[in-house]
């Protein structure tokens, strides 16, 4: 599919709204293993990066401008931890399209898979240590994986969503090495990470939008 800047728009437009649909179970979930304010924190973060992205001029602005302003709006309207790995992600994405004015299906899968990367490489997490991280390198590479073998964009975000569904789900059983939560040793048992959770949530808006 053409993926404009305008296509770019409705996305974070869309991942707002599911932020402000899922903003209190997000803080119930940090709530129990943090300090209850990232669902406050990611619907503050979108709802900024979807109105600043919205006042673009969007038939000139092309989607590196788009992703870049969604960062810097981003990191400005939140204080919390993943403010800065969220800006980072959209800073990723917004290098990866440089010099295109409109992205096909591979180059936003190239700029979803540096969003993951562009997080971990900030926040400095591996696998299992009860992070957003646990979502977002698994669906990172099952979204490769399916570029690989000739999938289309939305079939490739559907498999980034199972696997961040899967990545979630399995946060509840690790022990947190990273961010507030790890301060609770093996209370955090039971529960799901936050911001893995979100990362689900931003990832089904992806792929709602650009299915
Ligand atoms: P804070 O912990 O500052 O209140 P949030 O509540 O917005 O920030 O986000 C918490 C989430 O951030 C955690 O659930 C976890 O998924 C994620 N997180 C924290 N530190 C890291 C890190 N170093 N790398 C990746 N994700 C992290
Ligand atoms: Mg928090």
């Amino acid at each position: 599919m053409e993926i404009t800047s305008t296509t770019l728009s409705n996305m974070f437009a869309q991942i707002a709204e599911a932020m402000a649909r899922e903003k209190d179970r997000l803080c119930e979930l940090d709530g129990v293993i943090g300090d209850a304010d990232h669902g406050i924190a990611m619907e503050l973060g979108f709802s900024a990066a979807a109105k600043a992205v919205q006042a673009l001029d969007l038939a000139s602005a092309e989607p590196t401008l788009v992703f870049n302003t969604a960062a810097k709006s981003f990191l400005n309207a939140v204080g919390a931890s993943s403010g800065p790995l969220y800006a980072t992600a959209f800073m990723r994405a917004g290098a990866t399209v440089k010099g295109k004015p409109v992205l096909d299906d591979g180059d936003f899968a190239q700029a979803f898979i540096a969003m993951a990367r562009g997080i971990q490489e900030r926040g400095k997490a591996e696998i299992g240590e009860k992070t957003m991280i646990d979502a977002w390198l698994p669906a990172a590479d099952a979204c490769e994986a399916a570029l690989s073998t000739g999938r289309t964009l939305s079939e490739c975000l559907a498999a980034a969503l199972t696997a961040a569904e899967v990545g979630a789900e399995a946060t509840k059983a690790m022990l947190a090495s990273k961010g507030r939560a790890s301060r609770l040793g093996d209370r955090v048992l039971g529960h799901m990470d936050p911001g893995a959770a979100s990362a689900v949530v931003v990832i089904a808006a992806m792929q709602k939008a650009l299915a």
